[in-house]
């Protein structure tokens, strides 16, 4: 390679890795807190410094949706999970933590697999586990021109490892800009930093449960990796290959966030019903359940263009659960 070659390709580098560093001291940090001009009541998660700045990453009980404040812009009282669910123990929040953890126990596919058949509502969940390859952006593309109805972004969740984001920044540039276009509105889940797997290894001793030691890295490093991209971290987390023990799973809550399975992973033929979580693989791994979800896009055509069959956000769905839970 030539030695000008070179420089243009560090000068592209350069924005990024500069822009990887600004996040730092990433803690796990948990607070009753008011918003100092409104007195809305959220809870922080995590601090943090981002330029500078002393920062907060918050989840709003009701509406689960996830927010960055300035640690000036809010009254803080700090409290542990414990505290924190006896506190807010009637929100959608903290009943889902109940509910999931009575599902908690299974060896696979442990945590929340669908929520509420009632509403007709689905909700497709996109997992980018380590990859060499490129992102499948045809799945993106196809969703965006099936569901788009009045400019309104289409409702998905994407369940992102770090070890992806590393190899893949143009992949995460793209989604992003699908995103801030409007075309699609992504619910991000934590699927681990590293998402270590061992073939041929029992279920057991593999995934999270071969390397029960790093679970906070794998946790705090991976939304580090989303916020130095401008990812919002969501509350919403998925165990690599579906598996946890109760142990591990009650680990995770304890970082306030919530597990989430499936009950329709089409490449194994699970095909979804009213309320059903879908599982498909965008990282170019699993091109059967891609194909899958295409074909079941065409089908469906006509439930589409009248609305019997359309994309909730995962948030949406985990808020009427967690109301409907007594
Ligand atoms: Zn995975």
């Amino acid at each position: 390679m030539g030695i000008k070659k070179k420089i243009i390709i560090l000068l592209t580098l350069l924005p990024l890795s500069l822009t990887a560093r600004t996040v730092d001291l990433y803690e796990q940090y948990y607070a009753i807190c008011a918003i100092k001009n409104t007195g809305v009541q959220v809870i922080a998660l995590r601090k943090f410094r981002h330029n500078g700045n002393n920062l907060i990453l918050t989840i709003h009980p009701v509406t689960l949706q996830t927010a960055i404040y300035s640690r000036d812009s809010l009254t803080m009282v700090p409290a542990d999970m414990k505290k924190i669910r006896e506190t807010f123990r009637g929100t959608p929040y903290c009943r889902l933590f109940s509910y999931a953890e009575s599902r908690g126990k299974k060896l696979l596919n442990a945590g929340i697999t669908h929520f509420s058949p009632q509403n007709r509502k689905t909700y497709l969940t996109v997992d980018l586990c380590p990859s060499r390859h490129p992102l499948d952006r045809k799945l993106f593309t196809e969703v965006i021109q099936q569901f788009t109805t009045a400019g309104r972004p289409v409702p998905m969740a994407v369940a992102v490892t770090g070890l992806w984001m590393e190899k893949h920044e143009d992949d995460i540039i793209w989604l992003r800009r699908m995103e801030t276009d409007g075309k699609i509105a992504i619910t991000w889940i934590n699927h681990t930093y590293y998402h270590h797997s061992k073939k041929g290894t029992p279920l057991r001793k593999n995934f999270l449960l071969g390397d029960k030691l790093h679970i906070e890295e794998e946790i705090l490093k991976t939304e580090k990796a989303m916020i130095e991209r401008s990812i919002k971290p969501s509350i919403f987390f998925r165990f690599p290959g579906l598996t946890s023990d109760l142990t591990l799973f009650n680990k995770i809550t304890g970082f306030g966030l919530i597990p989430i399975g499936t009950d329709s992973w089409l490449a194994k033929n699970q095909w979804p019903h009213n309320g059903s979580i879908i599982l498909v693989h965008g990282n170019g791994n699993e091109p059967v359940g891609i194909r899958k979800f295409l074909g079941l896009m065409k089908k469906k055509k006509m439930d589409i263009e009248s609305r019997n069959w359309a994309l909730y956000d995962l948030r949406e769905g985990a808020r009427d659960l967690g109301r409907e839970i007594r």
